[in-house]
């Protein structure tokens, strides 16, 4: 069956030149980057080549680049690394209540161990309060973490605003940027940006691979024993067809951002009107302006957001959900209960994220089957009064 990926926020397809970049990496240059050979020297290289590739990409130094295996490992490394290193000067960290779990469980396996952290609310679009930080900052506050832009909703939040609020009280700021490169210009310099995580599988890289960067004098823990590989931050050795396939991608992401910007969110936007036009008692989550270019979440009233994934899948079209009825826990999406929608519209909600790769006519696919989805659902919802 043809299938049609509407689900870019979960992961992307790797381009083919990426591919082609890497396969040497496993091929004819396989050497261990540490190794002290002539033939390593080359691959030793191309790790440099890709840290380049990843500072400029966000303004940042190349020597302030490290390698992780992901968006999940680079948080757990800000988040848990800094306040290890950083325990004498404090014990206070502040982050959002509509963070990644990388995030927000680093933050509670850190509470365990005696650290405070204040979760910040957000409004009904999503946004933290400037105003609600600057009060959370205490004596002893040592880190800030709020993302750049939500995997489920696509609010982006006020980076370069938090960035002054933090540089102003001497905090130090991370961002868990995995959503925004290739979708937003960074610049952790004009962001005032101390600690930013990104994965490659989000824009067209590799699974499994990721980078932190960390700002020149700011100190973090190793989290795992071993080599002295990332100098001494991150041992193991190196994924280099990743990691090289990793600086590919993002040169080629940074490069394109406008390009594809302009495409997808056109696509986003028409996806989004044709549903509000055609389909009645639904709303739109996160905030219209301020968002990611491919982020539509959808919720539809009196429908599970589960029946409708399931239904969609057997026709071939992939999205993701914020409802969780079948799976352990009953709770919905927090992110979604977060920003004041009720369980009932949590439930019923579906995010399509939509990447370069896609056509109006797949779009016009995707609202044809979801119509008609819908309208079978609501026949048979006992919380449907209409018809
Ligand atoms: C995907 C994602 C992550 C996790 O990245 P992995 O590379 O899959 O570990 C972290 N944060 C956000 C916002 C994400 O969307």
């Amino acid at each position: 069956m043809n299938i049609r990926y509407f689900d870019n926020a979960a992961t992307t397809r790797v381009d083919d030149d990426v591919i082609e970049y890497m396969i040497p990496y496993m091929k004819e240059v396989y050497f261990n980057p540490s190794s002290l050979y002539k033939p390593s020297i080359m691959v030793k290289k191309a790790v440099n080549d890709a840290r380049e590739r990843v500072a400029k990409a966000i303004n940042a130094n190349s020597s302030e680049i490290y390698f992780t295996s992901g968006g999940s490992e680079s948080d757990n490394l800000a988040i848990k690394g800094f306040a290890y290193a950083n325990r004498k000067k404090g014990n206070h960290l502040i982050t959002s209540c509509i963070e990644h779990p990388a995030v927000i469980n680093s933050m509670k396996s850190l509470e365990k161990e005696g650290f405070e952290v204040t979760y910040l609310s957000v409004d009904e679009n999503g946004f933290i309060s400037l105003d609600e930080l600057e009060r959370s900052i205490k004596e002893n506050t040592i880190l800030i973490s709020v993302m750049f832009a939500n995997n489920e909703i696509g609010t982006i939040e006020p980076i370069k605003k938090i960035g002054d609020i933090a540089k102003k009280y001497n905090i130090c700021f991370h961002t868990d940027a995995v959503q925004a490169i290739g979708s937003v210009n960074v610049d952790v310099n004009d962001m005032n940006i101390d600690m930013l995580s990104l994965s490659g599988h989000k824009f067209y890289g590799p699974k499994g691979v990721g980078a932190l960067f960390v700002r020149k004098g700011i100190l973090i823990n190793r989290l795992n024993d071993g080599g002295h590989q990332e100098k001494g931050k991150r041992s193991g050795t190196e994924n280099v067809p990743g990691i090289v396939g990793l600086g590919y991608a993002i040169e080629k992401a940074c490069n394109s951002v406008d390009e594809n910007n302009k495409k997808i969110s056109e696509l986003r936007d028409y996806y989004i009107d044709r549903v509000l036009s055609e389909i009645s008692d639904v709303k739109v989550n996160g905030d219209r302006t301020n968002r990611l270019p491919g982020n539509a979440n959808i919720s539809f009233k009196y429908v599970e957001g589960e029946s409708i994934l399931l239904r969609l899948d057997s026709k071939g079209v992939c999205v993701s959900t914020g409802s969780a009825c079948s799976s352990l826990s009953l709770e919905p999406s927090y992110v979604l209960l977060s920003i004041g929608l009720s369980h009932e519209l949590a439930h019923g909600s579906i995010r399509v994220s939509l990447g370069k790769h896609n056509t109006k006519e797949e779009v016009d696919y995707l609202v044809d089957v979801l119509k008609e989805v819908i309208g079978d659902l609501r026949k048979m919802s006992p919380l449907c009064e209409e018809e």
